[in-house]
């Protein structure tokens, strides 16, 4: 199966190393992504729900 590599989100940077969607210069190649929790109240309650593991999906 062929990974499809999209353009980089503009402005989206982020960390996640082991997310299929993160580039080597840590930015997001994602289409779009969503943000879940709808009751956070703190940045650690937040989480990106397109989050892929690298080999898994
Ligand atoms: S999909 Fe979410 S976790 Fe993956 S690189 Fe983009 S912002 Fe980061």
């Amino acid at each position: 199966m062929s990974e499809q590599k999209h353009e980089i989100l503009p402005g989206v940077g982020c960390s996640v190393t082991g997310c299929k969607y993160n580039t080597v210069d840590r930015r997001c190649s994602a289409e779009t992504i969503h943000v879940r929790n709808e009751k956070a109240e703190t940045k650690g309650e937040t989480y990106c729900s397109t989050f892929c593991p690298r080999g898994c999906c």
